[in-house]
């Protein structure tokens, strides 16, 4: 595909390749060939029509955001999504459900922020786990659930030390107990990777299937009355006389409110005010053929566990339940296709070298795609600036499959001028300020992953 090439209906960003921002482009992902039935009733918008409230982005944030406005608050709510359903990253994520969301960690929340903040984003990182699983067991969601806990992986003996103080902070701001684990401790619950000086064991997460989750959350959404649209990418928004007017290529919908749920694809062409605020950035992932038993068994990973490692361009890893080993890491600021045959070749060289007895394993599937940073590495959910009565709902640096799931939830009580109890935590409503000289955002990544990768690399 030609740089040149002109989208039909461009997405996103335009710091990326067209390739990466369109929604006629498939992933070719593991979860897709594994997914189960595709949603039903989510036909195109083909007329003009009305809604108290339309969501912009069908992933978690928006589908979450659509069932508790149809269920909880019986309100006539449009999903308008540009690809099919799951064509965003909430379909073609790593599947690791962990208290995440943000790119700080407790300690400098605490620092920044002070004591009690850092207490309340960490309870909204237990809730938004929590909600997960209450969302999968009110709607029969078969999440395809394993591992009990994320496993941070110390990849150099001078990281040790950092996880003891990690979990010693949680101790005290919570008085949790993350516990901390040796090689051998490690290798003995039958996780065995190159590079694990020791790992600290973060419980409340678990592995699910991205989009079994993503289409449960949609049919229940279709079930309680939400309208949602695939292959509906919006186009223009107007605003004038108390409604909105959001165009798509089949139909409009004139709605009273409206939610943006873009995250790492945010057009930043639909309207001024969202040009600028998120930097997209690139995570890649591959997953393997299924590994025998006799070849899990020379690795030592036989433990259908998350782990990540303490890399700030961290590699993540799980075994999946049918025997493959999922392996992603982030990086890379180019998105067009032969940077992605590029970066499946470096991903691939990345796996031999952790997994050494598996090293005549090749992938089976390869895929990437966009997660979202803010600029003060926070989520958020917050009003814009204009037009009126509307909202946006994104920024989970890379982690965003229990935060986006509660973001949206919470979104759906705030676009109708409803409080929930507890309410988010201050800190992720904040403004969300625009980074200076946006088109130089994947500069400051270059230089901000250059670091990374030096920090990485040498303590
Ligand atoms: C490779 C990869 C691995 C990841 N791994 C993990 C993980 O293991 N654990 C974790 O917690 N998180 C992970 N994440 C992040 C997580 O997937 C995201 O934070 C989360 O899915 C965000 O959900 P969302 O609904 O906000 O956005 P998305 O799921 O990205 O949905 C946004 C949607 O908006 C749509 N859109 C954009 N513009 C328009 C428009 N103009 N009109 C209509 N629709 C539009 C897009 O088509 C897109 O589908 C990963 C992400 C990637 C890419």
């Amino acid at each position: 595909m030609s740089r040149s090439r002109r989208l039909e209906f461009p997405i996103g960003s335009p710091l990326y390749h067209t390739a990466l921002n369109d929604p006629a482009n498939p992933p070719a992902t593991y979860w897709h060939a594994t997914g189960g039935p595709v949603p039903v009733a989510v036909d195109p918008l083909r007329r003009e029509v009305t809604a108290e409230v339309a969501v912009i982005g069908g992933g978690y944030t928006g589908l979450v955001a659509a069932l508790r406005l149809a269920r909880q608050f019986d309100v006539e709510v449009r999903v308008l999504e540009a690809g099919p359903i799951g064509w965003g990253a909430s379909g073609r994520n790593g599947g690791f459900c962990t208290l995440g969301g943000t790119a700080r960690d407790w300690a400098e929340i605490d620092r920044r922020f002070g004591v009690a903040e850092a207490r309340a984003v960490f309870a909204a990182q237990r809730r938004s786990v929590e909600l997960v699983r209450e969302l999968a067991a009110a709607h029969r969601i078969d999440l395809r659930a394993t591992g009990a806990g994320e496993y941070v992986v110390a990849h150099k003996p001078s990281r040790v030390d950092g996880l003891a103080r990690e979990a010693a902070f949680v101790a005290e701001l919570v008085g949790e107990r993350f516990e901390l684990l040796t090689p051998d401790e490690l290798r003995a619950r039958g996780i065995a990777l190159a590079e694990a000086y020791g790992a600290l064991h973060i419980p409340h997460a678990f592995g699910l299937h991205p989009l079994r989750y993503l289409r449960g959350l949609c049919r229940a959404a279709v079930e309680h009355g939400a309208r949602v649209h695939e292959r509906t990418p919006v186009v223009s928004w107007e605003y004038a006389g108390g409604w909105h007017r959001l165009t798509t290529p089949g139909g409009a919908v004139r709605a009273r409110r409206v939610l943006v749920a873009t995250n790492g694809w945010t057009p930043e062409g639909l309207r001024p005010e969202l040009a600028g605020r998120v930097l997209p950035v690139l995570s890649s992932i591959l997953v393997t053929r299924p590994l025998t038993p006799g070849e899990r068994e020379a690795q030592g990973w036989v433990q259908p566990a998350l782990v990540a490692d303490t890399r700030e361009l961290l590699f993540y890893i799980r075994l999946l339940e049918d025997g493959r080993i999922l392996f992603g890491a982030r990086g890379g600021t180019r998105g067009d296709e032969s940077a992605f045959a590029r970066r499946m070749a470096w991903l691939e060289a990345r796996f031999r070298e952790r997994f050494p007895a598996l090293a005549h394993v090749r992938a089976e599937f390869g895929w990437w795609g966009l997660v979202a940073f803010a600029r003060d590495r926070l989520p958020h959910l917050v009003r814009l600036e204009s037009p009126p009565a509307s909202l946006v709902a994104l920024a989970y640096h890379g982690s965003g499959i229990a935060m986006a799931t509660l973001l949206g939830w919470h979104a759906a009580a705030d676009i109708l001028g409803r409080e929930d109890e507890p309410p988010l935590p201050a800190c992720f409503r904040r403004p969300l300020r625009r980074f200076p000289l946006p088109a130089l955002r994947l500069h400051y990544l270059r230089a901000a992953m250059a670091l990374a990768a030096a920090r990485d690399a040498w303590w």
